[in-house]
């Protein structure tokens, strides 16, 4: 099975792969997370990668494409894999195509999550992620994870630089004018399922096993 789960910033794309891993038991690949590893092991993507992610920008391309070939090329992704936060503009829509045509491997379903703009700066600026394991942590009164920790791995929880607000609002405008399109590729390829995911997230869940017909 070969996912990809599409949507903007905020929606619940990494929560949902992490819970669709476990249950289909292939890979989660999250560019967002390859990145933010780079960058805690301080290699030359990592320095490259950290200013442009900081204001909200797009890394370019050509770096993201080349990752992402890797990967997926690699044993790990031998029996599927689950995408979160690739492609996010036509040209990796288009390369991704071409790394898919020299393996001999097909998407099975694009998972389009819908959510109101509004509310994706309201759950950013709420929630806290794990630096250590990347878990997510939704803060609202009665929910403050205990001592500031990962209650997973005992990791550190702080707020994601870009999920300041005002860093939201940029990444927002770049989803508008740089992802959306990508919708519309998967629309006419018939591949995109829409689902409303401002539920709660084992009702996302359910609809999305569902859709997958698993
Ligand atoms: P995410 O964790 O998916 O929200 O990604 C965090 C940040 O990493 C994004 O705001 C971008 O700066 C960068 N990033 C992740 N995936 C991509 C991609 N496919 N193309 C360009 N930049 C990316």
């Amino acid at each position: 099975m070969r996912i990809i789960l599409f949507g903007p910033p905020g929606v619940g794309k990494g929560t949902q792969a992490k819970l669709l891993s476990e249950k289909l038991k292939i890979p989660h690949i999250s560019t967002g997370d390859i990145l933010r590893d780079a960058i805690s092991a301080g290699t030359e993507l990592g320095k490259k990668a950290k200013e442009i992610m900081d204001d909200g920008h797009l890394v370019s391309d050509p770096v993201m494409v080349g990752i992402i070939r890797d990967v997926l090329k690699s044993d790990r992704c031998k029996n599927g894999f689950i995408l979160d936060g690739f492609p996010r503009t036509l040209p990796q829509a288009e390369a991704l195509e071409g790394i898919l045509v020299e393996l001999n491997l097909k998407i099975n379903f694009v998972i389009d999550m819908e959510i109101d703009p509004a509310d994706v700066v309201d759950r950013l600026s709420r929630r806290l992620s794990c630096k250590n394991c990347g878990r997510i942590y939704n803060i609202f009164p009665g929910n403050i994870p205990g001592v500031g920790k990962c209650q997973h791995c005992g990791g550190d929880l702080a707020q994601r630089q870009d999920d300041k607000p005002e860093t939201v609002l940029n990444r927002l405008r770049i989803y508008a004018q740089s992802t959306a399109p990508v919708r519309e590729y998967y629309k006419k390829a018939g591949l995109l399922k829409t689902i409303n995911a401002r539920n709660g997230i084992d009702s996302i869940n359910r609809t999305i096993i569902e859709l997958l017909g698993k």
